[in-house]
This record gives structure tokens, C-alpha cells and sequence, in this order.
């Protein structure tokens, strides 16, 4: 639990702990703060569709626009909204917000939102997004919910009765990071995932065999299992083109598009509008 850590974090404390504990307090009064000031925006980057060469939807990924260090990464400020009991409400604000943008896209396109395991301890996890579809008009069938392996630790028999729920509803699961955290393959078959997003470490050194293999695998798994596949961190036209090769079927990384802010979704829908002869996009890589 969190307090047998704070109680072994206390035995062996050392002074140069104090700047790391200062820096840590200062960054949640500022969090705190910054959720009253409504800091906080989303952008979207692009799902590609390899068959249908287009954009098959979006994942929206939180920023925090700071007053005086401009944008923040949520690898910075997520950790410790989850480790101060801010991520519940931050999290809701993400999913609502990425829903009502969602809604004013072609009807095509779905939107796919992070959950961190803490948000699964609310044991009304489920009716809030309910009440958020029904806020936002979004129907059910294009929100899919990423969440990672970790929250496989989380009590089992709650954490899936919820994705349970979310299943009835017709929203989409999608295990996000896969091969990272504490990875079982066992997961898939427990679980009720819809869709696999090939963690970007692997994508990052796919010119490496053992990383082919191991993306070989999960997309031969997945496939037998019915479940989808997506890689995530695709940057090259060389990733691009051996994940094709291997038949990964959707793919996400900067080759295709940075997240981007709302403004920009219209750009890249023109962008990547349907050109059924092309094999693969002209991207950045290329230019
Ligand atoms: P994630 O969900 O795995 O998101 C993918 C991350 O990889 C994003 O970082 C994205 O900007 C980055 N990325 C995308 N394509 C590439 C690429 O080609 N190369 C590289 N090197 N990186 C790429 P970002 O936006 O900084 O988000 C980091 C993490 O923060 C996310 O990882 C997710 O776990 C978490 N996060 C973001 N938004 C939310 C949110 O609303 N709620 C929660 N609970 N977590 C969030
Ligand atoms: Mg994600
Ligand atoms: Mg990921
Ligand atoms: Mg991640």
C-alpha cells in the first residue's frame, strides 16, 4: 500500500530526497491550481487504416499549457495527478472533452481516450462515462478506452466487471503499451479487448529480429484471437514498411502526424483523404 511505501521511503531517507520531495509538493500545488484555472487541453493524432489508406480516428492525449513553461507532457504532471488524487477529475474533463469534439467529426471516425487504473477504483467509473456519452451525444460504438497492462493488478474481479460494462455498451477496449508493463499474454484471453496497440519500443528497433518477433506474434495472436492490432511510435517509412509487410493493419506515429491541436484534425483529414492506388502515405519521412 501507499503507506508501507511512504513508511519504507521514510527508513531509508536520504538528504538529497528533500529537493525531490520539495520539487514534487510545489508541482501539486501547481497542479492543484491549474486544474481550478482549466489549464489543460487535448490534441489528437491519427489512427491510420493501411487498407483503406485514411484515417480511421483519433487519440486524444492530454497537454497542460502552462502560464510560464508553456506546453507540459503528461508524462510530467499524470504521474503525480495519480499519485495526489487528481487524475479522477482530470480524467473525466479529458473524456468529456474528447467526446464532445468527437462528435463534431465525420461520423467515421472514432476517438480513443486513456484510463488510468486509479480511475477504476470509482466504483462509478462506469455510469460517469455513461452519463458523459449521453452529455455529448457521442454514440458509444466510435469511443474506444486505452488502458494499459498495469491495471491488470488492479482487483481483477471489479476491474472486469467494468470493462465488462463498457463492452455491453457497445465502447471499444483497447490495451494500450502492449509487451511493456507486466505482460502476459494470458491477459487477452481474461480480458475483453477489441484492439492491441503494439507498444512504440518495439517499432523503435524494428530492424532488430527479435522485435520483427515478437511483433510477428502478437499480430498472428491477435488475429487468431479476433482481436485488432495497432503499432504505435511508427516514425519511418522502413517502420511503416515492415509492419505493413508483417500485416499490421492500423499504425500511429509521427510518420503519419504529431498530436495535433483540435484546429488542425480538418488539415490532416485532407491530408489523408482516400487515394486507393497509393500503397503507402506520402509522410514526413519522405519529404
Ligand atoms: P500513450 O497513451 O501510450 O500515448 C502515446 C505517446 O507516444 C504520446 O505521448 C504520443 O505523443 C507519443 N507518440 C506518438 N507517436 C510517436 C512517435 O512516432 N514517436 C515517439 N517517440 N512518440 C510518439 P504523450 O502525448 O506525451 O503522452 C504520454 C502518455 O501520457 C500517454 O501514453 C498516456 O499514457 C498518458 N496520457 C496522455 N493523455 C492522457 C489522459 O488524458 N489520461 C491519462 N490517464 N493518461 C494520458
Ligand atoms: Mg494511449
Ligand atoms: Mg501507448
Ligand atoms: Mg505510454
Amino acid at each position: 500500500s501507499a503507506k508501507a511505501a511512504g513508511r519504507n521511503a521514510y527508513r531509508f531517507f536520504k538528504p538529497e530526497m528533500a529537493e525531490t520531495i520539495e520539487r514534487r509538493r510545489r508541482m501539486e500545488i501547481d497542479l492543484r491550481r491549474a486544474v481550478e484555472a482549466d489549464e489543460f487541453e487535448l490534441f489528437y493524432q491519427p489512427f491510420y487504416d493501411v487498407a483503406r489508406g485514411t484515417i480511421s480516428g483519433f487519440e486524444a492525449l492530454i497537454r497542460w499549457r502552462h502560464p510560464e513553461r508553456g506546453l507540459v507532457s503528461p508524462g510530467e504532471f499524470i504521474p503525480i495527478a495519480e499519485e495526489v488524487g487528481l487524475i479522477d477529475a482530470m480524467g473525466l474533463w479529458a473524456l468529456e472533452a474528447a467526446c464532445r469534439q468527437a462528435a463534431q467529426w465525420p461520423s467515421q471516425l472514432s476517438i480513443s481516450v486513456n484510463l488510468s487504473p486509479i480511475q477504476f477504483r470509482d466504483p462509478d467509473l462506469s455510469r460517469r462515462v455513461e452519463d458523459i456519452l449521453n452529455a455529448t451525444g457521442l454514440p458509444p460504438s466510435r469511443l474506444q478506452l486505452e488502458v494499459t497492462e498495469s491495471l491488470m493488478l488492479e482487483d481483477d474481479r471489479a476491474t472486469l466487471a467494468v470493462l465488462q460494462a463498457f463492452r455491453a455498451r457497445g465502447i471499444r477496449l483497447s490495451m494500450d503499451d502492449f509487451g511493456t508493463g507486466y505482460s502476459s499474454l494470458g491477459y487477452l484471453t481474461k480480458f475483453p479487448f477489441d484492439k492491441v496497440k503494439i507498444d512504440q519500443s518495439f517499432v523503435r528497433h524494428l530492424t532488430e529480429p527479435e522485435n520483427i518477433a515478437v511483433v510477428r506474434a502478437v499480430i498472428g495472436l491477435s488475429r487468431s484471437m479476433g482481436i485488432s492490432v495497432i503499432a504505435e511510435g511508427v516514425e519511418t517509412s522502413e517502420h511503416y514498411d515492415v509492419l505493413e509487410r508483417e500485416g499490421c493493419r492500423e499504425m500511429q506515429g509521427y510518420f503519419f502526424s504529431p498530436p495535433v491541436p483540435a484546429l488542425e484534425v480538418a488539415g490532416l483529414l485532407m491530408r489523408f483523404r482516400p487515394q486507393p492506388r497509393m500503397s503507402r502515405p506520402a509522410g514526413e519521412a519522405d519529404t
